[in-house]
């Protein structure tokens, strides 16, 4: 048995991202005592990316905003596969989260009379978004890092100790949530400076880490989205909602190839932004589906006099939900109109003075500037799409942000399914982790104080196990197929080689156009990356070690690759973040269809790969597991007052028949 380091805390939160944040402040102002571990730097987390602004119906620029009109525009860019409790928990709370987030000392931009300014962005109906200039994550995860360390002073002053309730655990990855029978008794992590092994006895876990970008070649997101969470939530029991929705944000950079899918933020396109293929036309026009056909301007001249008065012209089609837009962008590249390096141009300098564009978007700015020597006041911006959020995720219950199946667990931001349905807007991924970051701290708070003093206790096999699963890369050598383990054989993967090939797998066979016979392709290579990952081995030792971590974050890229893949393949129609060119049309039956992912048996271990021929009995610690089921269920019944809130006619595109009977 390994000496592993034990400490026991009433909630853990894992990820430091506004979800895990917001969380943790919670569950500490309730009472519990509570660990934050991530594994970036604090304050690093991928919410200090976001740019454009949080959505919350204020009303603060259009009194015409409320939760209502807020709630219609998530159901509809979601296309009415949102969890829709959810939705509506969202749109009600987002308003009080922001003001909550102002008397922790965030500094909004202002409008010329002293409020919040809100900014307009592609399906919000009014100007909704509450920004700090394009740098809106950092002033949110600044002003929760500022609470948590106010929270943390007070704590000093009662107990002397200023972890005593609430300790950041930085630079650590949860490899595992360990369980008592069902329930959840703590994480397994390691601190990746050192490599030392810990556990966070706990019998309440929130997962907190975001999305999963890293198994795609193109994306806009940062090292730590390897899917994780995600993963740690399969591994445990829990299932995956829906996880075929991918969003691939309209405006990634194209060039240089370095810099390839980082993101141009909406709000270029809400401040005044257009899209021009190579031949100058702005081409969002011949994009408008028949859903949005009466909210959208016809013409570029209306489009233009909505930003002066939007209450009497339709909005451009520039600012369509992101999977309209990026669809129209990669049908205008395929059709040979496209810039020279494969993209479309996004203009503001023909549209808004220098002077303008160097205030409103700054980071924009500099990002071009410095990493493309584009000087976006003079000239316009090559963009194409590029892997930014993903809709799917936990499925959790909606009021309590708790994972079905598995008491004790807890998921919120990025990481939970159902809120954004198909397709997320714009803003609501902010309002949505402070929201259900909130709830989620709440409610786990609740459950372990309901424990008392019956805390699932921690199984010393189990640590075992997380730790020899941990340890495996350093003496991974494969036996050769058909041979006994200790006969030995191939030499050990490269993790790097390994994930190199997961990425262009994933984005070019499960990108943003599907099709039946490549997805098959995708599951055929997923399983043969499985069976070689088995043997992904490192040298060296356990201190920083980049390619150890690398070889265990790719159980969880593939674990989640093949969900989003075997949801993709049956999902027979396109919906939001699900295109299939076999499929073109979305179907009002599907609506009704949740698609749920599992692990067969996680208990069970890994599971043999045919693909990689006869296979040996699995070894301690083996780390690739697998394989996932599908199920469908069908969802719950949309409550009539929410439907009320919307017009039969426009009900009818979306509902299936016995619905709109019902
Ligand atoms: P994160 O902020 O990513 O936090 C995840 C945390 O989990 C991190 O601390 C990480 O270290 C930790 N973690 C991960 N795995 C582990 C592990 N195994 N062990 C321990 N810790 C782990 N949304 C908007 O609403 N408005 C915007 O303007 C906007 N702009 C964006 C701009 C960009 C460039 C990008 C990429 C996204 C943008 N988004 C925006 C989306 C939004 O930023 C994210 O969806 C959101 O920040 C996710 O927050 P989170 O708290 O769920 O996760």
């Amino acid at each position: 048995m390994s000496v592993v380091e034990r400490q026991e805390w009433d909630v853990v939160v894992i990820g430091a991202g506004g979800a895990g944040l917001r969380a943790a402040i919670e569950a500490r102002e309730r009472g519990a005592r509570t660990a934050v571990i991530c594994k970036s730097l604090f304050g690093k987390a991928h919410t200090v990316m976001a740019e454009g602004g949080i959505a919350a119906a204020m009303g603060n620029v259009n009194s015409g905003d409320n939760w209502q009109v807020h709630f219609r525009d998530t159901m509809r860019g979601g296309k009415f596969l949102n969890q829709w409790r959810m939705a509506e928990l969202h749109a009600k709370e987002a308003p009080d989260r922001v003001w909550e987030l102002e008397t922790w000392g965030a500094l909004f931009d202002r409008t010329k009379d002293g409020r919040i300014s809100q900014r307009n962005f592609g399906g919000h109906e009014y100007p909704r978004l509450a920004h700090v200039g394009d740098r809106t994550g950092l002033e949110l995860i600044r002003t929760l890092q500022q609470k948590i360390v106010a929270l943390q002073q007070e704590d000093h002053k009662e107990t002397g100790d200023y972890e005593s309730r609430l300790k950041v655990f930085q630079e650590c990855t949860v490899t595992r949530v360990l369980k008592d029978g069902d329930r959840v008794s703590g994480a397994f992590a390691y601190e990746r400076e050192s490599g030392r092994f810990f556990v966070l006895e706990a019998p309440a876990v929130v997962i907190a880490t975001g999305g999963i970008g890293k198994s795609f070649k193109v994306t806009s997101n940062s090292w730590e989205y390897t899917g994780d969470g995600h993963a740690l939530a399969l591994l445990a029991g829990a299932p995956l909602l829906n996880m075929e929705f991918v969003q691939f944000h309209p405006t990634g950079m194209v060039w240089p190839p370095s810099v390839k899918g980082i993101l141009v933020t909406e709000s270029v396109r809400g401040d005044g932004g257009v899209l021009r293929n190579s031949e100058g036309k702005r081409f969002m026009f011949d994009y408008i589906p028949d859903v949005f056909k009466e909210k959208y301007a016809e013409s570029e001249e209306e489009g233009d006099r909505w930003y002066e008065d939007p209450d009497h012209n339709r909005r451009p089609p520039e600012l369509l939900p992101r999977d309209e837009v990026a669809r129209a962008i990669n049908a205008e590249v395929k059709a040979g109109r496209g810039s020279p390096h494969g993209g479309v141009f996004l203009d503001v300098s023909t549209r808004m003075p220098a002077e303008t564009i160097r205030r409103r978007l700054p980071s924009m700015y500099h990002q071009f500037k410095e990493l493309a020597d584009v000087d976006i006041t003079a000239e316009a911006m090559e963009v194409g799409p590029t892997c930014h959020y993903v809709m799917g995720g936990i499925a959790v219950e909606s009021d309590t942000a708790a994972a079905r199946g598995v008491p004790g667990l807890f998921a919120a931001g990025e990481v939970a399914g159902g809120m954004h349905g198909s397709n997320r807007l714009g803003g609501n991924s902010l309002s949505d982790l402070l929201v259900f970051g909130r709830r989620a701290g709440l409610h786990a708070a609740e459950y372990a104080a309901g424990l008392a003093g019956a805390r699932p206790p921690v199984d010393d096999i189990e640590v075992d196990t997380a730790a020899a699963e941990a340890l495996r890369p350093f003496s991974a050598e494969g036996p050769a197929p058909g041979q006994p383990e200790a006969a030995g054989g191939r030499p050990p993967e490269n993790p790097y080689t390994l994930h190199q090939e997961l990425q262009q797998a994933m984005n070019d066979l499960v990108g943003i156009i599907r099709r039946e016979g490549e997805m098959e392709q995708a599951l055929e290579k997923l399983a043969d990356l499985r069976g070689r990952a088995r043997r992904a081995g490192v040298e060296g030792h356990r201190q920083f070690n980049p390619g150890w971590h690398l070889a265990l974050d790719l159980r969880n890229m593939l674990l989640v690759s093949e969900c989003v893949a075997r949801a993709a393949l049956e999902r027979t129609e396109s919906r939001g973040g699900h295109t299939r060119e076999d499929h073109p049309a979305m179907d009002r039956d599907w609506r009704r269809i949740n698609l749920l992912c599992r692990l067969t048996d996680p208990a069970a271990g890994p599971v043999p790969d045919p693909a990689a021929g006869p296979v040996p009995a699995p070894a301690a610690g083996d780390a690739v597991v697998g394989p996932i089921t599908l199920t469908r269920e069908t969802t719950e019944a949309i409550r009539p007052d929410l439907l009320a809130l919307f017009d039969k006619e426009e009900l009818v595109k979306y509902l299936a028949e016995e619905e709109l009977y019902e």
